[in-house]
């Protein structure tokens, strides 16, 4: 994928516009969000030192990055405050501080490996022929990161494809929602055991095409694989919110 389609994911202190600066906000019950919640922004998001507007602005969270909670509620200045740390892109590392929850949204999985994502869904296969509805995620050439269950479910462990998946997983969830996993060098649960969110699952591999990496895809109950709002060249966290809502 080329740089042109690659948004800056955290904009510098000087260049930015965020959803806070300027708005009055109106006190409302905070979300019960928890230590470790996941979640994403629904708009560009100032990063802050502490709890208010008063603090200094240290990022920018752009639209859609994942996060996970930290710390909170703390209201201040009209608004509710919570400590996330939200992931960055290949200039701009992880970073956490607090933010205002109006642009918070909670996240129906987490990001399963910490990494770079090496390439996004609707990037291009086969020389146009198909898309990749997928999103792919490298913790580097060796792989060897730990995969994580992007939400609690049950263990389904196929064959081998020998068609370039290599080794792989399913993770079924509540309601018919699925997750898959891709390139697995070896796994860590077994078939038809129950894992929590966050819980290991597999080792990143290369089996099957393509280098190190993991593939993964969130499948409705319906089967279709449906879109998560990855940028190639996003540094992303384990246990950050996938972003997007898909319930
Ligand atoms: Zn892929």
């Amino acid at each position: 994928m080329s740089d042109s389609t690659r948004r800056t994911f955290l904009t510098s202190v000087a260049a930015a516009t965020a959803g806070v600066v300027g708005a009055v906000g109106t006190a409302s019950a905070a979300k019960n969000y928890e230590y470790l919640t996941p979640v994403f922004t629904t708009s560009d998001l100032s990063v802050r030192e502490g709890p208010g507007t008063g603090y200094a602005r240290t990022a920018v969270a752009d639209v859609r990055t994942g996060g996970r909670v930290f710390e909170g509620p703390e209201s201040a200045d009209g608004y509710d405050w919570w400590k996330v740390q939200f992931s960055g892109d290949g200039n701009d590392g992880p970073v956490t501080g607090w933010v205002a929850e109006d642009w918070l949204s909670r996240a129906d999985f987490i990001c399963p490996l910490t990494g770079t994502v090496t390439s996004t869904y609707w990037d291009t296969r086969d020389g146009g022929a198909r898309y990749h509805r997928a999103v792919d995620i490298s913790s580097g050439p060796d792989g060897g990161g730990y995969v994580v269950a992007a939400r609690s479910g049950r263990v389904t462990v196929p064959p081998y494809d020998d068609g370039g998946y290599g080794n792989w997983l399913i993770l079924e969830h509540d309601n018919g929602w699925e997750t898959w996993y891709g390139h697995l060098r070896d796994f860590r649960a077994s078939e038809g055991e129950y894992v929590e969110r966050g819980e290991i699952i597999a080792i990143e591999g290369a089996t099957g095409v393509g280098g190190a990496h993991l593939d993964f895809s969130v499948h409705s109950p319906s089967g279709s694989k449906l879109r998560s709002y990855y940028d190639v060249g996003e540094s992303v966290v384990a246990g950050t919110g996938v972003p997007r809502a898909f319930f």
